[in-house]
């Protein structure tokens, strides 16, 4: 009898092709690729056992009719399994990696468990004619039975989650299922054409070229798996709910690096990085943003710190990379999931938070505990309250008085900014929120909002009557990197008709912040106009007076830092503070004594010559209508 295979060679050279690309590349550990795992291993059995059945067939007479049902059992047993894996693939695709409750797991296995009694004990017979051979019987015909249950249950689900799945891999699916269908439509009633083999070859080609190759997350240049791969990978294993690490690597330089050498270089810093820690792990490494790699450790806690040390320690020199040694110095977090994340977006959410280095993190290894998710949970609380307080009046101005022991008399005041909103996390300290702001650029507008404020206060008829000199406002070394910082000043002092005379501006300097060319022109528009300035946090050892040269201050602040140790017997930094007093006196500057609590102190630092004094002593910051009454009341009673 002639046997006419040139289908099922088709089928298995388009099988083979698929087979060589799915065994070279690496999958991500999803359980939708595991399901498609074994779609392939059973599709190849039927492929080949199409092929073994149609010789069982023409060499019918020479062989035991056991083994020709045997043959045919495997055939069709095997293509009873490809579906219901098929149905299940596309279940687990379209919920996104979750897995289905046990209930719901056995109803979609019902059909295939009801089917298998029929390839163990259903008849089968087998035909001859002129065109060819087949087989039916009621082996067979349950076959089809089942491939219509389940290609009917894979367009339930289909339709019925349409929102859960992108367009185009409901295009993908709905075209696979369609393909089948036409097939063994065409095979149903054409017995004769065996043509189920290449039902299935298409559908494995079509699926895997769609939606199971992993080139699509691969990332060229590092040859790791990107962003989209990640948040896949993270929501399979979330679904299934078993404890696994995370470790997150992050280089601080890699936005100096990009904007110094370009984003290729950069890019080639993290391929190389990865490279290193394939050779200390065998897990896939991802590539969630530009300066952060994560590895889905199999390891427990300890294992994972383990390897997180290892890999500091492999990247303890520079990297060669194009000539240009390059020095990394990543800082680690370590997650345990699902204990600190639910879901794949907040764990990128904090993955993002601890690359921009928003919650301190000061060890080079950080684990993601309770004291840690605590501080990111208030930061992202703090941050979305300053936000709303900003955008909607929630700030105001509490104000300090500044003594001159000279006068005798208050002759100035700090103006110091609050948080209205003190029921949400409760009260907020200005410190804390001006660094967020100074972190997520809203400090622009913050000063802005502190410096309106300031003007109406100056300009009201209740600070005039007070008698004092002017007002201290203290001012982000940020702001002044605002080229038009001073005329704006300028603008809105004239709109509340203040001299610019009555404020001074404080300003911190940060030892590591290099004078700008914006910041001096800045501040010496607002001195050519009238202002003053002062130096705040003398002592705190960001400023010193070699930074004084340049700066147009007429005032040190000494911080508490440096006045308080003076009346604590047993301090060794007791000697600092008359020495430094004489010495900023003999400069020509002004000095204000901050955080003067006592009696004592004020008598003492007045003897040594402080001209100013701010402090609880006198009183703490106070609301402005309670501040000019104290004022008032003291000068009237003074
Ligand atoms: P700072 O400029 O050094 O302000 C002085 C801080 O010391 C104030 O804290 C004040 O309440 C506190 N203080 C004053 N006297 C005493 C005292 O006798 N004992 C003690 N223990 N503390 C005293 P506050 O208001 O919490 O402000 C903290 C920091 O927040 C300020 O430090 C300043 O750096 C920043 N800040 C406050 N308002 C603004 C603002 O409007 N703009 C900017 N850029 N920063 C501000
Ligand atoms: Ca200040
Ligand atoms: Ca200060």
């Amino acid at each position: 009898m002639k046997i006419n295979l040139y289908l099922q060679a088709a089928s298995l050279c388009f099988y083979a092709i698929v087979l060589m690309q799915y065994l070279s590349s690496r999958r991500l550990p999803t359980r939708s690729n595991h399901i498609f795992g074994a779609l392939i291993i059973v599709a190849g059995i039927n492929l080949i056992f199409d092929v073994l059945t149609v010789y069982s067939l023409a060499y019918f007479d020479r062989l035991p009719i056991w083994l020709v049902r045997f043959g045919h059992q495997i055939f069709i047993g095997s293509m009873d399994v490809l579906i219901a894996l098929l149905c299940l693939y596309v279940i687990t695709i379209i919920r996104g990696g979750r897995a289905l409750s046990p209930g719901k797991t056995l109803l979609v296995f019902t059909p295939l468990i009801l089917s298998m009694f029929a390839v163990f004990f259903g008849k089968l017979y087998y035909k001859f004619e002129d065109g060819g051979f087949y087989s039916y019987g009621p082996m067979a015909s349950t076959i089809y039975i089942s491939i219509a249950l389940y290609l009917l249950l894979s367009i339930y689900y289909l339709l019925r989650y349409r929102r859960a799945v992108a367009a185009h891999t409901r295009a993908i699916i709905l075209i696979a299922i369609v393909c089948e269908s036409t097939i063994a439509l065409i095979q149903l009633f054409n017995p004769t054409m065996l043509i189920s083999g290449l039902g299935i070859t298409m559908m494995i080609v079509l699926l895997y070229s769609s939606l199971a190759n992993p080139e699509k997350y691969t990332e060229a240049e590092t040859g790791t798996i990107n962003r989209i791969g990640l948040v896949t990978v993270l929501r399979d294993h979330l679904s299934i709910g078993k404890p696994f690490f995370v470790l997150t690597l992050c280089v601080d330089s890699w936005r100096d690096l990009e904007s110094a050498f370009g984003q290729d270089f950069a890019l080639r810093v993290m391929g190389k990085i990865a490279t290193k820690l394939e050779c200390l792990t065998s897990d896939r490494i991802y590539h969630p943003r530009g300066d952060c790699l994560c590895l889905i450790c199999s390891n427990d806690e300890s294992g994972t710190r383990k390897l997180a040390e290892s890999i500091l320690h492999a990247l303890e020199g520079d990297l060669e990379i194009g000539g240009v040694g390059v020095s990394v110095s990543p800082r680690i977090l370590v997650t345990d999931c699902p204990k600190h994340f639910s879901k794949a977006e907040d764990f990128l959410r904090s993955v993002g938070l601890f690359a921009d280095g928003v919650v301190k993190a000061p060890e080079a290894i950080t684990i993601y505990n309770d004291e840690y998710a605590k501080a990111v949970s208030r930061r992202i609380s703090v941050e979305a309250i300053l936000k709303h307080a900003v955008k909607n009046d929630g700030l105001t101005l509490v104000y300090q008085p500044i003594y001159s022991t000279s006068k005798r008399r208050f002759t100035s005041a700090e103006a110091l900014v609050r948080i209205r909103d003190t029921q949400t996390v409760g009260f907020i300290p200005p410190d804390e929120f001006i660094a967020i702001a100074e972190q997520n650029g809203l400090i622009g507008e913050l000063g802005r909002i502190v410096m309106e404020k300031s003007c109406r206060f100056v300009s009201s008829e209740a600070f005039k009557s007070m008698g004092l000199d002017y007002l201290e406002v203290n001012l982000s070394t940020l702001q002044c990197l605002n080229a038009n910082l001073s005329e704006e000043f300028i603008e809105l002092m004239e709109s509340f008709g203040v001299s610019p005379k009555s404020l001074n501006f404080e300003i911190t300097e940060s030892a590591a912040m290099e004078k700008s060319e914006i910041m001096l022109k800045n501040l010496a528009r607002l001195g050519e106009a009238g202002s003053s300035f002062s130096m705040d946090d003398y002592g705190t050892g960001y400023s010193n007076l070699s930074m004084m040269a340049d700066m147009p201050y007429s005032i040190i602040k000494i911080d508490k830092s440096l006045i308080w140790p003076y009346f604590n017997d047993s301090s060794r930094l007791k000697v600092l503070l008359p020495s430094t007093v004489h010495m900023i006196n003999s400069l020509g500057f002004e000095i204000v004594a901050e955080g003067v609590e006592t009696q004592e102190q004020l008598d003492v630092l007045t003897e040594m010559g402080v001209e100013h004094i701010q402090g609880y002593f006198f009183s703490k910051p106070l609301p402005e209508e309670d501040f000019v009454k104290f004022v008032s009341d003291f000068s009237f009673s003074a």
